[in-house]
């Protein structure tokens, strides 16, 4: 009679915000960590919008002036 052991290694993950190991479902290790990422990407994506709103601005004006 054999008996069969299977070694589970727990499947783990890495945080998207600080890269530590941990087990469970999601991105992040912690709800601080999936807070503070998310706050700091939409962050990033406001920023990125502002300056492409910026930058359209100016490239509007620069029409603007140029065709008049
Ligand atoms: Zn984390």
């Amino acid at each position: 009679m054999a008996e069969e052991r299977t070694v589970k290694i727990p499947q783990h993950r890495h945080c998207r915000k600080c890269g530590k190991a941990f087990v469970g479902e999601g991105l992040y290790c912690s709800d601080s960590c999936r807070d503070s990422d998310g706050k700091e990407a939409k962050r990033k994506l406001y920023r990125y919008i502002a300056a492409i709103a910026v930058l359209w601005a100016v490239v509007i004006v620069a029409v603007a002036v140029a065709g008049f």
